[in-house]
């Protein structure tokens, strides 16, 4: 199948991209970069500042026909890169190094075909969205008023994924990302003089009890598949040795690949917080960061991208278990079938978010053909 696209320009793109990575909630100027590329396409519609500094460009077709939406994400991480490129991140201690430079150029590239070959039916949505890294991006932006305007019928995305053969289709039924988040639950008793803590409310054992009790809760209780508490961080009254504590803290992050197992690992954690507070007489507080739902993905639309793949002469690899890390594209596929797939970024290649992590621009046009097969399927 033809291809119009310029791929010196997506190269150079990229590298600009690389050059100067931005953080959640802050691709203000990254959005900026994309949106120059993309005039030049003349999509029907560009969206601008949706959900922070997310974009959508439009391609409207004459006839009616569904409304496919294409993610991709902006934001870098708080990483400092060591690789000596040409193009390494200008800024201390931030880099792209979950390669969204790449899903980036993808897009645009997909931005080029769709421009010189306009669909004939339904609509086209290229998603630039934000704050991917921190859970709050996909929220945001299916929070923002304007997206009613553009409301999809069907989702994609594609995530590059080191450890399989570069321009690979990996795929997963079922949930493709396990769903996450994190759990602060903090203790409140009473200080005393380290001398007397009988006169004090010490959140020491209850702390203990709860590191414990929330380690073992995937094991002790029964899941419909994997679940797993990880406590990250503890902390308990300050360093004074002549203090009794008053006060004590513990993160966790739940993880589970069912929406429904993650309810249930919820309920049950915040149980055994309350339990050991009250068992201890403390006041306790429970709050939650960066939760991002399972991504699960729609039978129908999977077996239509198998056939785009095969269609692509794409490789294909069928994973046995969903992938343990989260993707807020999920909150997408809770609302709207669709797909997210990951692209092999190479075998050898070093693991996302790792320092030395460089998006591999060999696969900027395997991703092309598979959207753009995708857009053909249905728009066209
Ligand atoms: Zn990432
Ligand atoms: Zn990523």
């Amino acid at each position: 199948m033809e291809i119009f696209y310029d791929k010196a320009r997506l190269v150079e793109l990229r590298r600009l991209l690389h050059r100067h990575p931005e953080l959640s909630g802050q691709e203000h100027q990254t959005a900026g970069r994309v949106k120059r590329l993309l005039m030049d396409d003349q999509p029907d519609q560009l969206i601008e500042q949706l959900g922070g500094a997310g974009l959508a460009a439009v391609y409207e077709g004459q006839e009616p026909g569904p409304a496919l939406l294409f993610r991709c994400d902006l934001d870098a991480l708080p990483i400092e890169e060591v690789n000596d490129l040409a193009y390494r991140s200008q800024h201390q201690g931030r880099a792209h190094k979950c390669g969204h430079d790449g899903h980036m150029a993808i897009m645009n590239g997909l931005s080029m075909a769709i421009s010189a070959n306009r669909p004939r039916r339904g609509r086209a949505i290229l998603l630039y969205q934000p704050s991917e890294e921190n859970g709050q991006g996909a929220r945001r932006v299916l929070e923002d008023e304007r997206f009613p305007q553009i409301a999809p019928d069907k989702v994609f995305a594609l995530h590059n994924l080191p450890g399989y053969a570069a321009g690979s289709v990996v795929l997963k039924s079922g949930t493709f990302a396990a769903a996450s988040k994190g759990m602060v639950s903090q203790l409140y008793g009473k200080t005393a003089h380290a001398g007397e803590p009988e006169n004090g409310r010490s959140p020491g054992i209850a702390m203990a009890d709860i590191v414990r009790d929330l380690t073992w809760l995937p094991q002790n209780w029964s899941f419909e598949d994997f679940a797993l508490i990880t406590v990250i961080h503890a902390r308990l009254g300050e360093i004074a040795f002549g203090t009794t504590p008053g006060y004590a803290e513990v993160m966790a992050t739940l993880r589970t690949y069912s929406n429904p197992d993650m309810d249930q690992l919820t309920s049950r954690a915040v149980d055994i917080v309350q339990q050991h507070a009250r068992s201890h007489s403390l006041e306790n507080e429970i709050s939650w960061r960066e939760a991002f739902p399972a991504t699960v993905n729609d039978n129908a639309e999977l077996e239509m991208l198998r056939e785009v793949a095969r269609k692509e002469r794409a490789p294909m690899v069928e994973l046995d278990a969903p992938l343990r890390w989260s993707e807020d594209f999920s909150n997408f596929t809770l609302k709207y079938p669709g797909v997210l797939f990951g692209l092999g970024s190479g075998e050898h290649t070093p693991q996302l978010h790792n320092p030395d992590y460089d998006f591999p621009e060999e696969i900027i046009e395997p991703g092309i053909r598979i959207f753009y097969g995708i857009y053909r399927h249905y728009l066209k």
